[in-house]
């Protein structure tokens, strides 16, 4: 049997409870205190990934390297462990019966009756101890999405409260995600929901071990005694979750909390003297510590859900740390940008980032944000749909190419200097089919970026289709517009700057999606550096 321990988080009362951050904060101090520890997230719905869901549904999707399409917490798990995730810390229920069935088209079943118990419940089982059987984690958490007592979530529940029995004592452990709301009419905090969550819980055969409550309000030894008493739990298994200025403060808040020592004991599992933290803490010393502050433009069709660009906004408050300074970044909806109003809307800004995306929406106004940033020395960063603009835009005002666009936008264009890859063209399933995950590119010398990355040869993720299209690359670079990045395999270019610019880069990969707290994105370094030195001009 595998000496691998198994935690799994739960969450009750409501969604939205941060339950991403409570199992990233949880295995960044199991991880402070030697352990290797990996985090999973199973998601209860049926789309076998989210990379064929709007953002507006689900919040950003995350590209880890080996190319999965997932929820944005594995975002979160890297940004926090500092170490990659994969597909496998990803599974939907999409995913499972997919694969249940083409074992049954297969004939794996042997003639007996497919069912959700046990055959789902074990693909379920199979998929969480993927991770723990690899050899490579003392200590596998899967975050259960959803809320408890959801129809969708039942089969996960199941398999858990199962592996719960057959793991045996100290070998598996649940935490449990709640919520103690706070009545301001009578100015209490109120314990119910959680104790019906707890039983709901319970229905299903499984105790929780320890809870984590979330809240606006201390919790007093005596509210907490009441939830251990009535849950069922030890009082120090009752674990207070308070708001916090940020996530990156939720560590040490669990720490004080004795989360991480609750959890050993519980798994019966060695705790060191103390958690080496020192990088984390010198970060959030730097993060609070301001000497200045940047105001970015973030150019996007998606501004109104702050979670369809997460991984974004969170490299610039790493990069934003390692300058010292204070990204304040504003949000604009593209969609209402144009050659108007756009001096005004990115007045007292000192660098935009325009955004990826997909479809017609709102592009014209990201074109004619470029045009404005590179009209007027203003630090510009495009990333995947914001470069491939950046070169639309170089191709109509300074190529002169009327009516150049993306072929994704018009089909028809006389200069399709965005076009289909090869090997695009005959797709027309939608889901997993895009170019995706990691792929090397090559630096050229003295470019902005040969400054900022210290490899000459990179690895980013990437998540599209089009392209920048070779025909025009002659013209592109003679006019200014030089192409800095290129793919060694397949000689795509990735990477575009401006070198008479103070700083415009273009890239077609995602930077966002490699920045953590402990190894901040150099693009993002570089980029904020640019910002605050314009700041100061
Ligand atoms: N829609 C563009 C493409 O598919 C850009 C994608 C993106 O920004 N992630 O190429």
């Amino acid at each position: 049997m595998s000496t691998t321990k198994y935690i799994f988080v739960t969450g009750g009362v409501t969604s939205s409870l941060g339950k991403g951050i409570i199992a990233a904060s949880l295995a960044k101090l199991l991880q402070a205190r030697g352990y290797r520890v990996t985090i999973q997230k199973l998601d209860p719905y049926i789309n076998i990934d989210p990379g064929t869901l709007n953002p507006y549904e689900h919040g950003e999707c995350y590209v880890t390297n080996d190319g999965a399409e997932t929820d944005l917490d594995l975002g979160h798990y890297e940004r926090f462990l500092n170490v990659p995730t994969s597909q496998a810390n990803n599974v939907t229920t999409g995913r499972i019966y997919q694969s249940v069935i083409d074992k049954e088209r297969r004939g794996e079943f042997l003639g007996k009756t497919v069912q959700v118990i046990p055959h789902i419940t074990n693909e379920i089982k199979e998929r969480i101890q993927i991770l723990g059987k690899s050899g490579d984690y003392d200590i596998v958490i899967t975050e259960i999405g959803g809320t408890v007592g959801d129809i969708e979530s039942l089969p996960y529940i199941e398999s858990v409260r199962q592996m719960k029995w057959e793991l045996g004592e100290h070998n598996s452990l649940v935490i449990h995600l709640t919520l103690i709301p706070y009545l301001a009419a009578a100015k209490e905090l109120k314990t119910k929901p959680t104790q019906h969550s707890v039983k709901t819980l319970m229905e299903s055969g499984i105790q929780a071990d320890v809870l984590v409550c979330r809240t606006e309000h201390q919790l007093s030894d005596e509210l907490k005694l009441k939830l251990a008493l009535f849950c069922n739990v030890e009082k120090e298994a009752v674990i207070q979750s308070i708001d916090a200025s940020t996530i990156y403060d939720v560590p040490n808040m669990m720490l004080d909390e004795g989360l991480d020592v609750i959890t050993l004991k519980k798994l019966d599992l060695p705790i060191a003297e103390a958690p080496k933290l020192e990088s984390w803490n010198g970060f959030l010393k730097r993060l609070k510590n301001p000497k200045a502050t940047v105001h970015i433009g973030l150019i996007g069709k998606y501004v109104e859900l702050q979670d369809s660009y997460k991984s974004i906004l969170e490299s610039f408050i790493h990069g934003g740390a390692m300058n010292e300074v204070k990204v304040e970044v504003k949000p604009i909806q593209s969609e209402y940008l144009n050659n108007a109003n756009v001096a005004e809307e990115l007045k007292g800004l000192n660098g935009i980032i325009v955004a990826p995306g997909f479809g017609k929406r709102g592009v014209e106004g990201k074109i004619e944000a470029v045009r404005y940033a590179r009209e007027n020395g203003l630090p510009f960063l495009g990333i995947c749909l914001g470069m491939q603009m950046a070169v639309v835009e170089y191709a109509r005002n300074i190529l002169g190419l009327e009516g150049a666009n993306s072929t994704e936008m018009d089909e028809n264009t006389p200069h399709p200097v965005i076009s289909l890859m090869a090997e695009q063209k005959n797709i027309t399933n939608k889901g997993g089919t895009m170019r995706l995950g990691a792929w090397k590119c090559d630096i050229q010398e003295s470019s902005i970026v040969s400054g900022i990355y210290s490899e000459k040869t990179i690895e980013e993720r990437h998540r599209h289709r089009y392209e920048y299209n070779d025909h025009y690359r002659d013209a592109l670079e003679k006019a200014g517009m030089k192409a800095t990045g290129i793919n060694p395999d397949t000689g795509l270019v990735e990477i575009v700057e401006i070198p008479e610019h103070p700083w415009f880069v273009g890239v077609q990969y995602h930077p966002e999606y490699r920045s953590t707290v402990e190894s901040p994105h150099p693009l993002f370094v570089g980029f904020v550096k640019a910002a605050y030195e314009h700041s100061i001009k």
